[in-house]
């Protein structure tokens, strides 16, 4: 049940996303300062940052999942001459790493947050991400978007950087299932 509701979500959000970036006029434009209105700059941050929300996350489940898979069938789960499992558990670690391993876009997204934030504060921007999302859970990521953008960065090797990585880290992840299962309602709404 966990594991079909993670493979929903993920394919959900994947579609919503590709969706949005699809109405976006000129796709993706290099930079985060391009001369157009407000609102079309801050759509492209949000497509921006969900893009790389996206490959962490699916990634990450995706690997996840592959392993309990496997643990279902037991030692054929881990015989490549039973089944595709391990070739695709071998695959996944890949997907995590290649296209920007998780470190690097995590640090990306989190110098990005405070670039945009003279004009496209954090609060807002998770409000932009999570547009149809309950008003308390959005308000949580809200609060926690503001308190660990305003770390001045996450390369210090100190003991409160580190602290605020792990919790970026999480924050993000979470924050794209919570996207994830935004999109899914959509889905489950419109279905017969
Ligand atoms: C099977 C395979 C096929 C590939 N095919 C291609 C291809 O066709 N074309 C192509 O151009 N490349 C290709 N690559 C390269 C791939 O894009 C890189 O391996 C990937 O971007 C990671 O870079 P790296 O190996 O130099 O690791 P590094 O960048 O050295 O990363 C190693 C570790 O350090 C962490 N790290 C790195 N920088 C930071 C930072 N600033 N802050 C915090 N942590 C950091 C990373 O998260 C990672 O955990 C391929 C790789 C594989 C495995």
């Amino acid at each position: 049940m966990e594991m079909e509701n993670i493979v929903k979500r993920t394919t959900a959000g994947t579609f919503k996303l590709y969706k949005d970036f699809l109405s976006l006029d000129g796709g993706l434009k290099k930079g985060l300062e391009a001369d157009e209105p407000l609102e079309v700059k801050k759509q492209r941050f949000n497509i921006r940052q969900l893009v790389m929300l996206q490959k962490i996350t699916a990634s990450w489940d995706c690997t996840d999942v592959i392993r309990k898979g496997m643990s279902i069938f037991g030692g054929h789960g881990v015989m490549e001459d039973f089944s595709a499992l391990p070739r695709l558990y071998r695959d996944s670690a890949i997907n995590e790493l290649w296209e920007g391993p998780r470190n690097v876009l995590l640090t990306q997204m989190h110098r990005d947050f405070q670039r945009v934030s003279k004009w496209y504060t954090p609060s807002e921007a998770i409000k932009g991400i999570l547009k149809e999302g309950d008003a308390a859970v959005v308000a949580r990521f809200q609060a926690k978007a503001e308190e660990l953008v305003a770390h001045p960065g996450l390369v210090a090797p100190d003991e409160k950087t580190l602290d605020v990585c792990l919790r970026w880290d999480k924050f993000c992840h979470d924050l794209t299932h919570a996207y994830q299962d935004l999109a899914m309602a959509e889905v489950e709404k419109a279905l017969p």
